[in-house]
């Protein structure tokens, strides 16, 4: 459920946040007289000032792009930011505790949040304060042996944890934070020990700057901790599916590149960010998710019309092909933007650096290709391609992967590119890849045995011949009850029972309706990426394409719950009709008093389904 700020902290944080002193930290203001002040606008590309912020009211706007609005307002279009995370920045900025509620319930200790970004804070000033100390020695030889030095060192806030195991604790307990919270920060243990200790740090911020949690290296070989990278535990600020390192350096570059270059650890987002990559990032302590890829989604501009590109360096070893094959597995419309970046020799982007210098860096995400591709081509090398039966085994191996597609024309550039990475025709890998597909689809998916011949001229051919639906004209009078329900229950599922008002599969004549319904029927409704649920579970290129159509096509009426249950009973009731149709039909063939059970029994039925006939009129007049 949607979580609510309080209205009053709202006003306070628009209150408190100074819009000129937020805006300046973007924008180089000069005054402007009467109160205002002017820079070159952040939104647009232009040479002379009509950017302009009235700190008397709290606004800014453009004169030459129109771009206009509150300090709130600015904090979302600037940083990508939702409302609520923009208000939730300010907040911090601005020491408002925010009241927020999930469900109409208190958040649960309100105000840790803030006592754990300010700990997080005094924890990272106090890392970097260390570095220069004897003990620190250690950083400085790991620092230098990777070609930073001391000033790229302080550029990405890096730090050094002390060996002694209680500094940071016995510095923080005298700067006012309680044992409680700073367990609660992961920053100490239970047993009051530093959660990190003789260890290279880095701090995780948001894209508002906040430290969120922090990144730390094993330098000593007597280290107690056996894992080379140790993060922060799990808080209440520190998420590891929703943090990426780097974000707070890489956040505007991404957005206005619309790029960002997904990379394995710390030291390679500095190497690349040194080596002009500023728009690198790095998960932390886990592997690359959806959650990562929604976030960079969003920062490269709306999520509905993605249009930017992501790459991922991995290397060309087993555990990088493994991380690649995982990122194709993500959400579609992230895949198809996405591409791979790999060194030759296997280098990463900190090591290339060190070695060849930054040109080979930015050289390298110039090699890009995309993922499906690096993909495909892992696949396929591991068969004997100079052999027949090599060659095929090897298009039945890819085959997975092309008919997950569920864009056709990004399936013919697939089908091309396996053609050519095996040495086959096209037509023959696409049969091939069509009969595998088949054969692999489980049971329960299959879909309904009638097909009907797509006509020539349909505009979305299927781009696997021969496998996919007829594609359902819209325009088809007969079935235009089985296309508005289907849509209905795409678009507003909240609207019916969780049985779908007892709709059947056998309530839809035409097999893409069908699929289609059959795949909403078997995963179970959520809140939360519902959609995406049923993309991936619907196997067919049509009945997905059909699907997409389905949520985006518009919907007439301002439905409401009643008007859905009329829309399935006008459904239920066009079955209904057709049962009566085909008992009538039997009725006349049987001789009433030769068979006079099974005759009394199809009168029986007849009279159920008048009965029903009569209830789904009724119902579904609120339908028309
Ligand atoms: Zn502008």
């Amino acid at each position: 459920m949607a979580t609510r700020i309080n209205d009053e902290d709202i006003a306070l944080v628009r209150e408190r946040a100074r819009i000129d002193e937020i805006v300046g930290a973007y924008v180089q203001l000069r005054n402007a007289g009467g109160g205002s002040l002017k820079g070159l606008c952040p939104f647009h590309d232009e040479k002379t000032p009509s950017f302009q912020v009235t700190p008397s009211r709290g606004f800014y706007y453009c004169f030459g792009c129109g771009e206009g609005g509150d300090v709130i307002t600015f904090l979302q279009k600037i940083d990508n930011l939702t409302f609520a995370e923009a208000v939730q920045a300010l907040a911090d900025k601005t020491g408002v505790q925010l009241r927020i509620s999930d469900d109409g319930r208190p958040a649960a200790q309100p105000g840790l949040r803030q006592r754990i970004l300010a700990a997080n804070q005094a924890a990272c000033e106090f890392y970097q304060g260390q570095i220069t100390t004897p003990e620190a020695v250690i950083f400085r030889q790991f620092v230098d042996g990777r070609g930073f030095g001391r000033q790229a060192a302080e550029h990405f806030s890096m730090g050094y944890a002390p060996k002694d195991g209680r500094a940071l604790h016995n510095h923080l307990r005298s700067g006012g934070f309680g044992d409680d919270e700073l367990v609660k920060a992961g920053l100490i243990r239970e047993s009051g020990w530093d959660y990190f200790q003789g260890r290279v740090i880095w701090p995780i911020k948001d894209s508002a700057q906040s430290v969120l949690g922090f990144g730390a290296r094993r330098v000593f070989d007597d280290d107690r901790m056996p894992a080379k990278y140790i993060n922060t535990p799990e808080t209440a600020v520190y998420k590891k599916s929703h943090v990426l390192y780097g974000l707070d350096l890489a956040r505007q570059p991404i957005g206005k590149k619309s790029q960002a270059v997904v990379v394995e650890g710390y030291t390679d987002v500095m190497a690349c960010h040194l080596s002009g990559i500023d728009t690198a990032v790095a998960s932390c302590g886990t592997a690359f998710g959806a959650d990562h890829a929604r976030m960079l989604q969003r920062l490269m501009g709306n999520s509905d019309a993605f249009s930017g590109e992501i790459v991922f360096t991995f290397d060309g070893d087993a555990a990088g092909q493994a991380a690649a094959l995982k990122v194709f597995n993500l959400d579609q419309t992230f895949v198809a933007q996405t591409y791979v970046a790999v060194e030759p020799n296997g280098l990463d982007p900190c090591d290339l650096r060190l070695s060849s210098g930054e040109p080979a860096v930015r050289e390298l995400v110039g090699r890009r290709v995309p993922l499906y591709r690096f993909v495909m081509r892992n696949v396929v090398g591991q068969y004997d391609l100079d052999r027949v039966d090599g060659r095929l085994q090897a298009v039945r191996a890819a085959a997975p992967l092309v008919s997950s597609v569920r864009d056709s024309s990004l399936v013919r550039g697939y089908l091309h590119d396996l053609a050519q990475l095996v040495g086959m025709d096209v037509e023959e890998v696409r049969q091939v890849v069509s009969q595998q597909t088949r054969r692999s689809m489980p049971a329960a998916q299959e879909p309904p045995k009638q097909r009907v011949q797509r006509s020539a001229d349909v505009d979305e051919a299927p781009a696997l011949d021969g496998l996919s639906l007829p594609w359902p004209d819209p325009r088809d009078r007969s079935i235009v009850v089985e296309r508005d329900t289907v849509k209905l229950m795409l678009q507003y599922p909240m609207l019916f029972d969780t049985a779908w008002n007892g709709v059947s599969p056998d309530d839809f004549t035409h097999p893409a309706y069908r699929a289609v319904f059959e795949v909403i029927l078997a995963t179970p409704l959520q809140t939360h990426g519902w959609t995406e649920q049923l993309q991936a579970a619907t196997l067919d290129d049509v009945a997905r394409q059909l699907q997409v159509a389905l949520l985006v096509e518009g919907v007439h009426h301002d439905p409401d719950e009643a008007y859905a249950s009329a829309y399935t009973a006008k459904l239920q009731l066009l079955t209904t009709l057709r049962k009566l149709a085909d008992l009538k039909s039997r009725l006349q063939r049987i001789n009433p008093v030769e068979h006079a059970s099974s005759h009394k029994q199809a009168f029986t039925e007849l009279i159920a389904l008048e009965t029903r006939r009569r209830t789904l009129e009724q119902i579904s007049t609120g339908a028309d």
